[in-house]
């Protein structure tokens, strides 16, 4: 298959199962929207029931022969994919922006990122290493063996359609496992194109599926209660993940979760506060504040508070906002219209409880921006505690600001909210940088960094942000099972 055209939404907007593009089983489609003007992109296939169940039966009919090729043709072929990923970068940068609205550097830094995955997992492949021990006893050897877990249902989000997919499938493919990949329906067309991508590179048909649907509960559902299946991954919200976690109990199916955020941003009063701007800036409007890792709420030691916000709203007005593929534009569209109400619903009842919008807090007025899904960059001062805006996942370009006294009233506002997935911190002080890292409950800590994604890292939260981890060797771990053999010799 060519990869010629790789940015033309039509090209592939079929189910992919089997090696395959197919239409639904009962011929239903459904309309993707390009969210920087509401119009409609094109119409995908809209996977069905016995859509999931054929995709089952293509991953299970691959399964054996892939678990049996070796690690080292896994790894060539995983980095086959990181190069024609990278060799497509700007075709599939322009797509992402087209169906998720993200400004076009947002998305060629997506690109890149994605294609990590692969190359990563290229590397990791050949590394699947156990263990061979003598029992304490003596009396035998304890040798323990990696295997592929087996067949896994993908699940992933809209907010990085390309990441969250190769963050998935790199790890799986690089274990020996087979997959089908279920997308947001706001954002199927990344997805197809990453399966024709690992068809280019070599993946056998039926090793990748992917199945776009609208009918999202009852698709993975059905996967979920197929005995064939074994493993879920899922990225997405945590209400949908807690719905999954029972779903998944009822066949004790394996579990790796990526849920929500509620990510602290701590500034001491120490600081290089140039730093910490641009580290605000990152760790906030990477992918317009759509990101788990998004800075939600900012908490600054009241000495240098009022200096923090003043150069954060100079930094957010400049901003360019406009259609992602723009010449120049800095923040593109929110994903969809429900985002943006909740989005200014959060910011009204901010200002309602005695917030003061310093910049933004609207959506703009413009006529330009009047078809698309966009909200102005806004920093709030003086956000009251208890306010929602600082205990649910923000997901858009927004920065609430709350002043601390000590390290202490810092580390326990931090750490007030059922969320654990990354925290981030500023000071000058490299004692109080690791202890108070320590003391954080999250899974990942920026310290001094504004961005802590890296294929090479272990990524994932703790409490109710998710379970397991995603890059990094821990990465393939969640796509083995460890066989345990007791042997006498
Ligand atoms: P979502 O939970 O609404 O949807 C995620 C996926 O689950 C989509 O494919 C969706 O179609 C599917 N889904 C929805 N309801 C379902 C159901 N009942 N049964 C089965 N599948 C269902 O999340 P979203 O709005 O697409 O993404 C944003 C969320 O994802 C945010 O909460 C964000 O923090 C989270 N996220 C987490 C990470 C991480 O690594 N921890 C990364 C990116 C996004």
């Amino acid at each position: 298959m060519s990869l010629d055209n790789l940015s033309n939404p039509d090209l592939l907007t079929d189910l992919w199962i089997g090696g395959k593009a197919v239409p639904a089983s009962d011929g239903g489609r459904f309309d993707v929207l390009d969210p920087a003007t509401g119009r409609v992109l094109t119409t995908v296939a809209d996977g069905s029931v016995d859509d999931a169940i054929a995709a089952v039966d293509a991953a299970d009919g691959a399964a054996a022969g892939w678990a049996a090729t070796s690690p080292r043709e896994r790894a060539e072929i995983l980095r086959r994919a990181w190069e024609l990923m990278t060799e497509q970068a700007d075709d599939l940068a322009k797509l992402v922006t087209l169906e998720n609205g993200k400004a076009l550097a947002d998305a060629k830094g997506e690109v890149a990122y994605a294609a990590e995955f692969f190359r990563w997992y290229s590397e990791e492949a050949v590394r699947a290493v156990g263990q061979l021990m003598t029992a304490p006893s003596g009396a035998n050897k304890i040798m323990v063996l990696q295997q592929p877990v087996g067949i896994c249902v993908l699940v992933t989000p809209w907010n990085f359609p390309a990441a969250m997919a190769t963050r998935k499938i790199g790890p799986a493919l690089a274990a020996g496992c087979t997959v089908v990949l279920k997308p947001a329906s706001d954002t199927p067309l990344t997805a197809l194109a990453m399966a024709r991508i690992l068809d280019e590179a070599g993946v056998p048909a039926g090793v990748v599926n992917v199945l776009p649907a609208r009918r999202s509960g009852a698709v993975v559902s059905a996967m979920l209660h197929d005995p064939r299946v074994r493993k879920l991954s899922f990225t997405g919200s945590t209400e949908v993940g807690r719905v999954l976690l029972k779903e998944a109990a009822d066949q004790v199916i394996n579990c790796s979760m990526e849920l929500g955020g509620n990510a602290p941003f701590l500034v001491f009063d120490d600081a290089d506060l140039d730093a910490a701007v641009d580290g605000a800036m990152i760790a906030k409007m990477r992918n317009g504040g759509e990101a788990c890792t998004a800075a939600n709420r900012f908490y600054v030691q009241r000495g240098v508070a009022e200096e923090f916000g003043r150069r954060l709203a100079e930094r957010m007005t400049a901003l360019r906002m406009g259609p992602g593929l723009d010449d120049g534009v800095q923040l593109g569209p929110l994903v969809n219209t429900g985002a943006v109400d909740k989005v200014d619903e959060l910011v009204q009842g901010a200002v309602d409880a005695g917030a003061e919008a310093v910049v933004g807090g609207r959506r703009p007025e413009d006529a330009a921006y009047s078809d698309g899904f966009f909200y102005e960059p806004t920093v709030l001062l003086g956000v009251r505690p208890g306010s929602p805006i600082l205990d649910e996942e923000i997901f858009g370009p927004v920065a609430p600001i709350v002043t601390f006294d000590d390290e202490n009233e810092a580390i326990r506002l931090a750490n007030a909210t059922e969320y654990g997935l990354v925290s981030y911190l500023y000071t000058g002080d490299l004692a109080r940088g690791l202890r108070v890292s320590e003391a954080l409950d999250s899974g990942m800590v920026g310290l001094n960094r504004g961005l802590v994604s890296d294929p090479a890292a272990p990524f994932g939260g703790t409490k109710q942000s998710g379970i397991g981890r995603e890059g990094g060797h821990d990465g393939m771990l969640d796509y083995l099972e460890s066989k345990y053999i007791a042997v006498t010799w």
